[in-house]
């Protein structure tokens, strides 16, 4: 999608500081990290929010790369969180799906 941001930052069109990719899922820091360590994965199909995503493959995918990069590659070892915002009132503000992993502090609930 043209007017997308994230899309944008999948293109290139955007810099972004990228944290891991392949043919399904991108994967960059957060430019306002909430925590030590905030890195949002987004498919790379433009899925607006996770209502619209009744593809259980794709959310597979977005599951198991986040579980991928945020173990195998980040190596939080003592554990992170894993955010989906779904819309407005979920505090959705960028309307491409993302998943937020958070870590390298202890999070409160
Ligand atoms: P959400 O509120 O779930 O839609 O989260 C959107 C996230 O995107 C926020 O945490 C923002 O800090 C982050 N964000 C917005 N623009 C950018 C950008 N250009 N590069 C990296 N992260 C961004
Ligand atoms: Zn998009």
């Amino acid at each position: 999608m043209s007017d997308c941001l994230f899309c944008k930052l999948i293109n290139g069109d955007i810099p972004s500081d990228t944290v891991y990719e392949d043919d399904a899922v991108y994967a960059f820091k957060d430019i306002h990290p909430k925590a030590p360590v905030h890195v949002l994965v987004i498919p790379k199909l433009h899925v607006a929010t996770l209502t619209d995503c009744d593809d259980p493959a794709l959310l597979g995918v977005l599951m198991n790369r986040v579980r991928t990069i945020a173990d195998d590659l980040l190596h939080l070892t003592a554990g992170y969180r894993v955010i989906i915002n779904v819309r407005e009132g979920g505090g959705q503000e960028v309307f491409h799906l993302h998943a937020h992993i958070l870590g390298g502090k202890r999070l409160p609930f």
